[in-house]
């Protein structure tokens, strides 16, 4: 069979195939006419990428190198196409490392080697998929609950069918897709490229933009979906209300309420977590807001039977849901009044609205792993490096505004490109240039419209804080009135509540709640000891402020949490479950880990990574290469099997 990824054979004429080449990117064009041709003198000559930042996906070619690559693409093309368009030979490992560190500029470390190969699939094969070991009976008597089918429920769901185990997956919502599901406020879109921000064994030629808008993302898990079967095993609008283990039957038993109002149990043998971290909206509580007559409601419930047109709104709240919301509605409002309460740092992405072209689409579908390099050359630039950026050095003076020279150096980078849309007013600069470390807060990708949205007529950015809302209007401290007829609340979600509301019971009745308290924890971000055949994915420790993407972690973890199972079953256990040393010193190693981040500083004051003592529990401080390595298989020494 045909390598997925060595592109359908095409008979299109070179009219067409010069016209597709001004579309694409140049860089990665230039791999797949290695892959066409056999031939790695094309990326031996003079034709190269000169630099590499994240979503620039030309590699700062001139002009003059880029129509010279696309002629030379041409005769490559051509004379594959000519050729019936043949799969191409697998190229040796030397050699695509040489074309990764070709294509990023920079010398790619042996040790990720493996990690990119394995993400990019170029010999066609899905390396995480893990194939059922062990008796299919067996297997057919160990039922799985998965909890949620969002992009990790349904990933769970892909896995545990394709290793032959039985399992039910139970989700709150009328279709798939999470926070893609629920999510549908003006203007949301993802903010990771699309070509990485899938499932790395699903295609990728689709999208029509390089950051999808939540529709586009919606209907990519539904097709995931259907393609694989996995509906039939899913109980729509159903929630789980809690799970409870019972020690002699080594089962869970899963509590679910339907939309009706029917109560049902569901026994397990293990339990799959997949409600992901930003599901429960938050609304603050701010004296009033009950009073408010007009339509109020936050971003992850949007009301679109509201018709915002010619209204005068309030936003309370922007980070990167608000930041969104605002440039999309802003032109149809009467007045859009936002209240922010902490500035956001953002960085320049320029194609953060822009449509894939039809000449990509095309790459996309024909030129041999064009997509694959694109992939990677999306998630490089995000792979570990914003970690070295986020490091505090203690040495460093001022830890106010930054933690470190490169910090600084990120803080002015920001600063130049937020004044240099503003332009000449002092005002709105003090407003938007943050106070705290670049980088401290979930950074936002930028191509203007947030600041040209505040920069409107209409629109008013408010930083003082609120101290009551009316019936028709929000007032701030300062005793100013904002005459509103809608209320928005741009206002997050309860990210340090990791598993709320649900009642997790595990051995001898020991509430997860109860045991976390405001500092979750899990082995590897996956599982607790107590909580046998308990695991999460995107689990506590385990979301991502430095780039990756949470796919790639849900990928990791659900092929651990698929042997973890598979080893159960083959080696005829009842139970599995962490040592509690690991468990503790994975926590205690994460807290030190965390604490020598940006993310903790204090002069960051308001932060959904913090709990209520300024600790973080809930973000990764690893490099993706440690945790991709961590988790490709279970170790079982690392815990107790029953
Ligand atoms: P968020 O980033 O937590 O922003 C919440 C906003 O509400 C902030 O401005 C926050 O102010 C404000 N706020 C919260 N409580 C408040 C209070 N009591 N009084 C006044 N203001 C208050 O939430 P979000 O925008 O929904 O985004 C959450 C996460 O979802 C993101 O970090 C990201 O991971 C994800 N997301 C991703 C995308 C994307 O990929 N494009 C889009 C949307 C969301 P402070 O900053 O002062 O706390």
């Amino acid at each position: 069979m045909r390598n997925p990824h060595a592109g359908e054979p095409f008979d299109t004429s070179d009219e067409e195939i010069a016209e597709a080449l001004l579309d694409v990117s140049v860089p990665t064009l230039l791999l797949s006419l290695v892959h066409m041709s056999g031939d790695p003198s094309i990326i031996r000559g003079r034709l190269r990428p000169a630099g590499l930042f994240l979503n620039e996906v030309q590699g700062y070619m001139t002009e003059e190198d880029k129509e010279e690559a696309r002629a030379l693409a041409l005769e490559v093309i051509r004379d594959y196409r000519d050729r019936g368009c043949p799969e191409p030979e697998p190229i040796s490992p030397e050699l695509l490392h040489e074309m990764m560190t070709w294509l990023v500029c920079e010398d790619v470390p042996e040790e990720y080697v493996p990690l990119l190969l394995e993400e990019m699939e170029l010999d066609g094969r899905d390396a995480r998929r893990v194939e059922p070991v062990g008796d299919a009976a067996d297997r057919a008597a160990f039922p799985v609950v998965v909890i949620g089918c969002g992009q990790s429920g349904l990933l769970a769901g892909i896995r545990l069918q394709e290793a032959g185990i039985p399992f039910t997956i139970v989700e709150k919502n009328a279709g798939v897709g999470g926070t893609w599901w629920e999510n549908s406020y003006p203007g949301a879109r993802v903010d990771v490229g699309n070509h990485f921000y899938c499932y790395s064994f699903e295609p990728s030629d689709h999208w029509t933009e390089y950051f999808a808008r939540q529709p586009e993302l919606q209907r990519y898990f539904q097709s995931v979906m259907d393609k694989h079967g996995i509906g039939p095993h899913v109980r729509w609008e159903t929630e789980v209300l809690g799970t409870t283990w019972d020690e002699d039957s080594a089962t869970w038993s899963v509590r679910t309420r339907a939309v009706d109002g029917t109560e049902e149990v569901l026994t397990a043998r293990a339990v799959i977590s997949a409600v992901g971290q930003l599901n429960r909206p938050n609304v603050p509580e701010i004296e009033g807001a009950d009073t408010f007559a007009g339509p109020a409601f936050h971003s992850a419930r949007w009301d679109h039977g509201v018709d915002l047109v010619g209204k005068r709104v309030a936003m309370i709240g922007a980070g990167a849901s608000g930041f969104q919301i605002a440039p999309t509605i802003a032109p149809d409002v009467a007045q859009l009044t936002v209240f922010q309460r902490t500035a956001q740092w953002m960085f320049p992405n320029p194609n953060y609205h822009a449509t894939v072209g039809p000449g990509v689409r095309w790459a996309l579908r024909h030129l041999p792993f064009y997509g694959r390099w694109y992939r990677f050359l999306i998630l490089w630039p995000g792979c570990d490096k914003g970690l070295e950026a986020a490091r505090v050095d203690p040495d460093y003076p001022d830890q106010q505004t930054a933690v470190s020279e490169m910090n600084e150096l990120t803080r002015q980078m920001f600063t130049d490109w937020i004044v240099g849309q503003v332009g000449d007013d002092p005002e709105l600069i003090a407003k938007v240039v943050p106070d705290y470390p670049a980088t401290g807060k979930r950074t936002l990708q930028d191509n203007g419209a947030w600041l040209g949205a505040l920069t409107r007529d209409n629109v008013e950015l408010v930083r003082t804080g609120i101290d009551h809302i009316e019936p028709d209007a929000v007032v701030t401290v300062d005793g100013e009135r904002y005459p509103a007829d809608v209320l928005v609340y741009a206002t997050g979600f309860q990210a340090t509540k990791v598993l709320a509301p649900m009642a997790i019971i595990g051995r001898d009745g020991v509430d997860l709640r109860e045991l976390w308290g405001e500092r979750p924890a899990a082995y590897l971000g996956i599982i607790v000891p107590g909580f046998p055949n308990f695991f999460c994915m995107y689990g506590p420790g385990t979301n991502l402020a430095h780039g990756g993407s949470l796919i790639f972690h849900s990928e990791c973890q659900m092929r651990y949490i698929t042997q973890c199972i598979e080893a159960i079953i083959a080696g005829g256990h009842r139970t599995m479950e962490p040592l509690v040393e690991r468990y503790e010193d994975w926590h205690e190693r994460s807290q030190r880990e965390l604490r020598g981040l940006v993310w903790a500083q204090p002069s960051i004051r308001h932060s959904f990574f913090k709990n209520s003592a300024g600790e973080i529990h809930v973000l990764s401080p690893w490099r993706l290469v440690d945790y991709w390595t961590w988790t490709r298989s279970p170790d079982l020494d690392d815990f107790v099997l029953g």
